[in-house]
Parts: C-alpha cells; structure tokens; sequence
C-alpha cells in the first residue's frame, strides 16, 4: 500500500495526502512508476507529485471497476442504500469541506472563499440530490394488448471512464460521480493535470463513507497516455468529458472502438446581451462577475457582451471602472483579494496570446495593458476589456478562458439574436431588459443549452437544473434528472400472458 504524506497550505491547513492511484478501496503504487508535479499557481511553488498512470494501469483499473460492477454486493444493494451511501459521502464532504476547499484553492489558484462557498457548498448538495434518487429511478408499464404484459426496466450501463477538467476540479468529480452512482454504474475518474491533489482525497471519502471496492477507481495522469486510454478502453461503456471542444472531438473518436455512450460538456463563447432599457448598474456588475469570476475559467463565462448602441458607450466606461474597482490582485487565501492566478503558465500565454492578437485585429483596449512583467512570479492576468470587436476577430470566435472579454453594440433586438447565436458554441446566454416580452422572445431565438434572463450570479449551475451545450459546447446534459437518463440504459420486456398466438 502508498504510504501518505502530511501536507500543510499556506493557509496552515494540514491533511494527510493519500498516494498511488485508488483501486479496490486501496491506495497502491502505479505500473507506470511515473509521476507529475503540481504546483502553486500563485507563486510556482512545487506542491507535491502524484502517480501518474499509463495504459497498463487503466487496465487494471478498469477489470476492477468491471469486477465491482458484476458483484453480487452491488448489484443486489437497493437503490435506498445505494442512495444512503451517496448522502453519507456528502456528509463526510461536510465535514471535510475546509480541507478539499483548501486543496483546490492551493493547486488551481482560486480563490479559497469561493472554492468553500461554492465548489464545496455545491459538491454537498450534488450527492445528498443524487443521493435522494436511486429507488427513485423506474420504467413504465405500456398497455398493448390482454396477451402481453409490457414494461420497462432503467438499468445502469456499466463501467463508466469520467475524464474531469482543472477549473473545479472536486466539484466536477461530484457533477459526474453523483449521477453516475445513484444510477448504479462503476467508475474509474481521472483529474486534470494541473489539479490533481484534491480526487484522491474525495477517494478516502467514498472508502469512509463504505462504497463497495471497486465501485469507485480514482487515477491520476496525462490526457494523451492516461485520457486516451480510458476513451478507447474496449472494456468501458461510458465516457463523460467536461474541457476543450478539440479534446472532446478527440474523445469522441476514441470512443468509437466499442461505440460508447458519451456526454461531453466542451467549450463556450456565451453571449451576454444588454438592452436600453435594462437596469445598467445591475447589468455592469454581473457582466464583471460573469467573465471575472474563477478569472474566466468557466466554460459558461459570458465572454462576448453585447449592448443596445443607444448605452454602449456608458456601459463600457461604467464596466471599466466596476472591474478595476473590484480587482484586487493577490493570493487565493486573503480575503481581500478578488482576483487570483490563472491555472498554469500555458493558460496565461495563451490569454496573453489573444491580447495581441485582438490588438492587431484592429479591437480597441479598455482595459488590460498593465500586465504584470514576464519575470514576475505567479500565472497572473489582469482583467482585459475589448470594445469595438467584430465577428471576424480571432477572440470573438475562440474560446480564451480567461478574464478576457470583447465587446460590441447592437441595434435592436433582431441584431442582437444574429450576434449572440453567431459562433459554433452554444453553452449559454445572458440577458438583461425589464421588457418581459423581450425577453422570453429573445430567450427562445438563443440557441443554447441555459439562458439566463435578468438573474444574478446566472452563469453558476444549480444541482437541480440541467446543465450542458448546444452545438459545440456538448452532448448530453449533467445534473438534475437530465442526468439520470445519461447514466441509465432502457430494457424494454414483453411478457406473454399466456396466449400463444
Ligand atoms: P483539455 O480539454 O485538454 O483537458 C481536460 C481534461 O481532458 C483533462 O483531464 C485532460 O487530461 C483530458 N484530456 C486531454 N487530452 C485527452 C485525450 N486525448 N483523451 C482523453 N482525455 C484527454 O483542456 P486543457 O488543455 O487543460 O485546456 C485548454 C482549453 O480547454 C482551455 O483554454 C479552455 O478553453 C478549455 N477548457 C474548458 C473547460 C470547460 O469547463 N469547458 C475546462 C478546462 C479547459
Ligand atoms: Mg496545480
């Protein structure tokens, strides 16, 4: 068995972190012998390293999970206590909650309040949700005729690969595992890269909160060797992926070896309208929380705003000045900071990329040429505002992810649905007017998977609503009861009642 470490943050939190990959309810070293470093993105401190597997370790990972799927204590457990297991795991997330906000916190650069208030309140709530469902989930009995008895069984599809990205790392573990189990399915989960400090201890967890072994696989490890392996693995029925759009082309092809089923939540370039009419000041402050937020690492972040000519001009000045007002840059542990590191090295030269790229593109700077210098320490990027953007520039199309955004005005509400829907995403969409018709009418013109019309914080999910894209930015949906029918397969029967005709 891995031994543990004891870890302490800069914040004093201390745990003992559990080492290898998680496997039959144990900690054991990997086959690969490989490991990768994670580091602290606000001052490039190293961490700790973590095992880092290969495909000889998804193997055993995956005839593990395979093993606990076809077990007799599994499969014969009733949906009541399969469901008590799930709300004992997001009783121990309770508990625990400090030291995962903590991890995450530490290893992706967000902000601690937000990892704890957020991350953490929602990954509590996705398994007690989830963990009120599995004797819950049932088919149908279908009249046809006085021969035949006809009905339908929900059954679990088998083993599950859940490949998660580094925004919210723990929470999106929870979007995938919750579903995944009240349906009675077999995981094997991999985290990101950048952020792999905080699923092997969600793994202590689910061995505390006494799941099966087996039921639950946690791996560490690179997308290209470890991802790839468990898209293509002949043995898995499921893969779920929430990150880039080009990953997910990549994981769909993969997936084609056995024809798994595949939810894929994938990228967004969502648009946030403003009409004349709306209230502005509101308008101007959750525009800077919808693409600030996370520093922009959120795949539902607004990042193409869109305002009625008539105000453009104030509501970009008024913009400005709320988001130099509200950011305060420093460390993810002080409250008094509201804007953090990015992830990694790659993603701040990417940001940076697209700030010089929207400048010869012929975009005018708001805001953003105060970055900080390239020796500094940290993955830091200021808040970057473009105004006078059109379709054709490079940002407006692709997806930054960062605190980056272009702006544009609009004539009147037709314009506005043209602007908004024209891109290859449809993740979501803001909206603000105090004009009810306009609003349900230009709510339904959207192609998108969420609107959010007039609401604060309206980029954040709720466990109870679906979540997931059009087009581009997905297949399938996460959360609420959309994602029971992505973790369950129907068996129709037809029963003869005793006419052999
Ligand atoms: P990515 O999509 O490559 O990585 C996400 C996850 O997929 C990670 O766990 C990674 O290990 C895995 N992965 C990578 N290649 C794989 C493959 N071939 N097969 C199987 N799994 C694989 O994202 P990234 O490179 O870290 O970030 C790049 C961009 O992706 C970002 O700039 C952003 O635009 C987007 N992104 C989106 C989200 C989101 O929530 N939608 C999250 C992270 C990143
Ligand atoms: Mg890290």
């Amino acid at each position: 068995m891995a031994q543990p470490i004891q870890l302490t943050a800069p914040s004093q939190v201390s745990y003992l972190k559990p080492t290898g990959l998680f496997i039959n309810n144990e900690f054991v070293p990997s086959i690969s012998g490989q490991t990768l470093s994670t580091v602290n993105p606000y001052d490039e401190s190293v961490i700790d390293s973590v095992a880092s597997v290969g495909s000889k370790d998804i193997d055993l990972a995956v005839a593990s999970a395979r093993n606990a799927f076809k077990s007799e204590e599994w499969q014969s457990l009733a949906g009541y206590d399969r469901g008590f297991l799930l709300t004992r795991l997001a009783d121990l997330c309770h508990r625990d909650k400090h030291i995962l906000a903590t991890i995450d916190a530490w290893d992706n650069g967000k902000p601690y309040e937000q990892a704890l208030g957020e991350d953490l309140a929602e990954v509590i709530s996705v398994f007690r949700y989830y963990g009120g469902w599995p004797d819950k989930i049932h088919g149908q009995t279908i009249p046809t005729s006085e021969a035949k008895l006809a009905y339908t069984r929900q059954e679990p599809i088998g083993v599950c690969g859940q490949i998660i990205p580094w925004n919210n790392p723990v929470m999106m573990a929870a979007w995938k595992l919750g579903p995944a189990l009240a349906c009675g399915n077999t995981v094997v989960i991999k985290a990101a890269k950048q952020t792999p400090l905080s699923i092997p201890y969600l793994a202590s967890l689910i061995k505390e909160a006494v799941f099966p072994a087996g039921v639950v696989i946690v791996v560490n490890g690179l997308g290209a060797t470890a991802g790839a392996a468990m898209a293509s693995h002949l043995d898995v029925d499921k893969i779920a992926f929430t990150g880039s759009t080009n990953t997910g082309k990549a994981i769909m092809k993969a997936a084609a070896s056995n024809l798994k089923t595949i939810t894929l939540e994938t990228g967004g370039k969502s648009p946030l309208l403003v009409f004349e009419d709306a209230n502005l000041g509101q308008a101007v402050k959750w525009s800077r929380v919808g693409i600030m937020s996370n520093m922009g690492q959120i795949c539902t972040s607004t990042s193409r705003i869109y305002v009625q000519e008539g105000i453009y001009e104030t509501f970009v000045e008024k913009f400005k000045q709320y988001t130099i007002e509200n950011s305060i840059v420093g460390n993810q542990f002080d409250p008094q900071v509201n804007h953090r590191p990015q992830v990694s090295a790659a993603q701040k030269s990417r940001i940076l990329g697209y700030l010089e790229t929207a400048k010869c593109e012929g975009a005018q700077l708001v805001l953003g040429d105060d970055q900080p210098s390239p020796d500094d320490k940290g993955y830091f990027v200021k808040p970057i505002i473009f105004k006078d953007s059109n379709r054709d520039m490079t940002p407006v199309r692709e997806e930054v992810f960062g605190p980056f955004v272009v702006t544009q005005s609009f004539k009147d509400q037709k314009d506005a649905v043209e602007k908004a829907i024209d891109t290859e995403y449809g993740l979501g969409a803001a909206l603000f007017t105090e004009i009810i018709t306009c609003a349900h009418k230009v709510a339904a013109s959207i192609q998108a998977g969420m609107v959010w019309v007039c609401t604060r914080r309206y980029n954040y999910s709720h466990f109870a609503i679906p979540f997931g894209g059009y087009k581009q930015s997905g297949i399938g949906r996460e959360l609420g009861e959309y994602a029971l029918s992505a973790y369950t397969q129907v068996k129709a029967l037809h029963v003869n009642l005793g006419t052999w005709l």
